[in-house]
């Protein structure tokens, strides 16, 4: 489907902002290359407001030199190895044909359906400000979203704005340099390092935008009985209520095997993309294009392109997978969601040029001339 282009606000280098941020260990030159960070307005009021923040107080550096070993957080840990445990065992009951086919078709439905709640809601629209959306829309983002159970939208977003400000640091909640379990699920189930303690207070400090949303603010505020009824309540019963199903496998098929997928889809995008695949925009950073990542998650596996344009709501280039860019594009057709943000092809040529690892698939136009 093509993008909605009398909606998309086209951004280039002149209208882009570009800061550095702290320079990850291991990049040898940094001299010419502008890491590019996420340009949201919060994070631009962030850097201007140095009296509350921040970077100017904060050194990584010391950070990075400290002792530190995480302790395990028993009882976070203790959840998801019930959940997995669980999780086997629903895989199992529903590779034998041990659940009403209706039940196998429910789960994998809402997986993906609930799956636009993070890719288009909390992760393009409240984490980046890609683009904007209207109430209704911003309503059904919050209602698919919980339905995923991955916390209230508040601390999400904000988890994610310190992800892409502090990448590959010691304040990067899920550092993909301490392993792929740490970034896949460990950061759960360890205390943060104080690095990330430190930031998330800094950002919730400027990250006042989030809670100007009414429906942000109501979906945090209420939810513990939202993830009650939406995610674990709701889900056992239709299967139980519309088709017969019994309780015990609703339980473990709709509820815990549904929800532990969906959170691992999430986690995959923090463990496979930012270790496997090419850095066709940036050879400098972890993250990378993971085509089975983007199968998985809506078009989230582009992940090299989008912590280098973490702003375009496209989160990839144009052309490819990206179900979660046609999502927003039909939303953008009715006028639920405006003002969509993306970068030219100039400047995704320019800066894979300039820093890319050679994997650009398109041949650079020989006329274009770089800057
Ligand atoms: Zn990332
Ligand atoms: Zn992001």
């Amino acid at each position: 489907m093509a993008p909605a282009q009398q909606n998309v606000e086209v951004c280039d280098e002149g209208g882009a902002q570009i800061n550095m941020r702290p320079k990850p260990n291991g990049i040898k030159d940094s001299s010419d290359i502008k890491l590019c960070e996420n340009n949201n307005p919060v994070l631009q009021e962030d850097s201007a407001s140095e009296k509350f923040n921040s970077d100017k107080d904060f050194d990584i550096s010391k950070y990075e030199a400290m002792e530190f070993s995480a302790r395990i957080r028993w009882p976070d840990l203790i959840v998801q190895l019930f959940l997995h445990v669980v999780t086997m065992y629903g895989l199992l009951l529903i590779c034998t044909n041990s659940v009403k086919f209706y039940t196998t078709l429910f789960v994998f439905a809402t997986i993906y359906t609930s799956g636009f709640g993070v890719t288009a809601g909390v992760h393009r629209l409240w984490s980046h400000r890609a683009y904007k959306a209207q109430t209704p829309l911003r309503v059904l983002l919050a209602f698919l979203f919980t339905i995923t159970g991955q916390r209230d939208i508040y601390t999400w977003a904000l988890d994610h704005r310190v992800h892409h400000k502090y990448s590959e640091t010691v304040a990067d909640p899920h550092d993909v340099r301490r392993g792929f379990w740490f970034a896949h699920v460990g950061w759960l189930v360890l205390t943060p390092h104080p690095a990330v303690e430190n930031r998330r207070a800094a950002l919730r400090r400027t990250s006042l935008d989030l809670l100007a949303d009414p429906v942000v603010r109501i979906q945090k505020r209420f939810f513990i009985p939202l993830f009650a009824l939406l995610n674990v309540i709701l889900p056992i019963w239709i299967p139980v209520y519309c088709w017969d199903e019994s309780l015990i496998n609703s339980f473990v098929v709709s509820f815990v095997t549904r929800f532990t997928l969906n959170l691992n889809i999430a986690f995959s995008v923090n463990s496979f993309a930012h270790l496997w695949g090419n850095r066709p925009y940036d050879r400098f950073i972890k993250p990378s294009e993971n085509k089975l990542v983007s199968i998985a998650a809506l078009g989230e596996g582009w992940h090299n392109y989008h912590h280098v344009f973490p702003w375009d709501y496209r989160t990839s280039e144009l052309g490819r997978f990206n179900i979660s860019t046609n999502f927003i594009d039909a939303f953008a057709k009715i006028g639920w969601a405006y003002d969509l943000k993306a970068a030219t092809s100039s400047m995704i040529i320019n800066r894979a040029l300039r820093s890319g690892d050679g994997t650009l698939e398109e041949e650079p136009d020989p006329n274009f001339k770089t800057t």
